[in-house]
């Protein structure tokens, strides 16, 4: 605790006399409009909060360290993989579906949004704890968000939505497998994996261009929570994430994930079995296996959430050179949403923000708009080209052009596309034990839906695995129709 308090000011710095009462005429009142810190209070109070994020509002963020111990130099220029470099970042988990205020000890995606402050910009890996996800078109998009929100008449979450979606989407069912697993209902975050999801490329010194998927395991292992043991947390604790994370670093248990890489080289993408963009899909382990790349530790908390948290903006259009997109639907969306929902929701400088900051030179032309902090002093170099000396291109760091071809159309995502071998392997790794969870899971959250959604869905599951289907039928109590199909 501070000794001696430092002299209190309004916001342009002037002495404050009295923080207690306001000034009235006469000790009943009523108060003076000349109150102009009373009037300020206020109005600072009806401005202290900004949008939530329509997705991934509930977060808990940690500032860390990632090292290098295996360099990528093969297959990545990228100064952030070279062997030995270390870069500070900032890491926020988040519940997708769930407000602000939501319970942390829900079963749902944890968002796992890196920001490295690298020497050469920021680079952002925006993933989740989940190596695929829900819809492999960005069109469909706002649609799953929807059945995700609340029902516009009763303001109540909606399983009937969730599933009429979800058995109408075959795409789902991946995700929605691994979502009523275990894994959807994580212990802390110190216990979940971190994936880029995405497939990303990778760019060398050659200009050789390679594909990637980021993965980071955890060190303290994967833990979770069945449905009852949640219930009996957020009955007690609707921050059980947030104080279980921000304990453990207080503490100095600084929690500690393996980060590993997936490497394709460039042309296998165009015979590969599975579509490697396509984000309903991981690449088996077995076709392309993990490559240990180095270590990130989360070691200390933000000072202020607000300010660091609520504020931290993540975006995938946060790449740096050797880091590079893919022709991933999805990937190609966020690049847009991520910081266009970002300009909307803090400003349109948002990026000039302390913790959004690069720690490498900024020098852009924008121009003026909301919260321009950072005017460049008496420079007539305010368009680009010019004759004053701004700053300027570098064609060192153009990619290497990437062969795409086809015709333009809208492209039936569905068609031919094995959306059940996926989900099928996953479901037949599952111990025994671990299957009758996931039935009880999905059991439980399809309380109230139609029947006739429940049939669609089971038939999703036969389609996986026949077992998985009369499993989860055996759990609701209803007649497998999907068996004799
Ligand atoms: P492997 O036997 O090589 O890998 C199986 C992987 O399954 C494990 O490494 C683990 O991923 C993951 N896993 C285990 N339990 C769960 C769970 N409840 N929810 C989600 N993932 C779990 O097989 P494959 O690589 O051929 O993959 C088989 C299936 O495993 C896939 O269809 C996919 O559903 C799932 N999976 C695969 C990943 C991949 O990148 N290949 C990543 C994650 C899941 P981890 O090691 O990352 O913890």
């Amino acid at each position: 605790m501070a000794t001696k308090p430092e002299l209190m000011t309004t916001t342009g710095g002037n002495p404050v006399a009295d923080n207690q009462n306001s000034l009235t005429a006469g000790p009943r009142g009523p108060v003076l409009m000349q109150d102009y810190q009373l009037l300020e209070k206020l109005a600072h109070q009806n401005r202290e909060r900004i949008p939530e994020r329509a997705v991934h509002a509930k977060g808990s963020a940690a500032y860390g360290t990632l090292t290098i111990t295996h360099g990528l130099e093969k297959y990545s220029k990228a100064a952030v993989f070279r062997q030995g470099a270390q870069t500070e970042a900032l890491l926020r988990f988040s519940t997708v579906a769930g407000e602000a205020g939501a319970a942390d000890a829900e079963r749902d995606v944890r968002g796992f949004a890196l920001k490295f402050y690298t020497t050469e910009g920021n680079w952002d890996l925006v993933g989740n704890n989940t190596p695929v996800f829900f819809v492999r078109d960005p069109y469909k998009f706002p649609d799953f968000i929807h059945t995700q929100k609340r029902h516009p008449r009763s303001h109540l979450r909606s399983n009937t939505a969730a599933w009429d979606f979800w058995s109408l989407s075959p795409e789902s069912l991946h995700q929605v497998t691994i979502l009523m697993s275990d894994r959807g209902l994580p212990r802390s975050l110190r216990h979940v994996n971190g994936y880029g999801s995405h497939t990303y490329s990778l760019i060398n010194a050659a200009h050789e261009r390679f594909w990637v998927k980021f993965h980071f395991k955890t060190l303290q292992g994967i833990e979770y929570m069945t449905n009852a043991e949640a219930e009996a947390v957020v009955a007690k604790d609707r921050e059980s994430s947030q104080r279980d994370l921000y304990t453990a670093i207080e503490k100095g248990e600084f929690p500690k994930w393996r980060f590993f890489v997936q490497i394709m080289p460039e042309a296998d993408a165009a015979h590969y079995r599975w579509n490697p963009f396509d984000l309903t899909k991981v690449w088996p382990h077995g076709d392309y296996p993990l490559i240990e790349v180095g270590m990130l530790e989360l070691n200390r908390n933000p000072e202020h959430y607000f300010a660091e948290v609520e504020q931290a903006a993540f975006s995938p259009s946060n790449i740096v050179p050797g880091i590079g997109f893919s022709p991933d639907k999805m990937l190609q969306a966020r690049v847009f949403s991520y910081a266009d929902a970002h300009r909307h929701r803090i400003g349109t400088h948002y990026e000039m923000l302390p913790v959004n900051r690069p720690k490498s030179p900024v020098r852009t032309y924008h121009a003026d708009g909301a919260m321009r902090f950072d005017a460049p002093k008496g420079t007539d170099a305010y368009y680009e080209p010019n004759s004053f000396g701004g700053p300027v291109q570098d064609a060192r760091f153009a990619e290497p052009p990437l062969k795409i071809s086809g015709d333009a159309d809208r492209y039936n995502h569905r068609d031919g596309n094995d959306d059940y071998t996926q989900p099928g392997d996953l479901f037949r790794l599952l111990s025994p034990d671990h299957k009758e969870r996931l039935f009880s899971n999905i059991a439980a959250a399809m309380a109230g839906v139609p029947e006739e959604i429940v049939q669609r869905q089971l038939v999703h599951f036969h389609k996986a695995d026949p077992a998985y289907a009369a499993g989860v039928a055996r759990a609701l109590g209803v007649t497998n129709h999907a068996a004799g199909k």
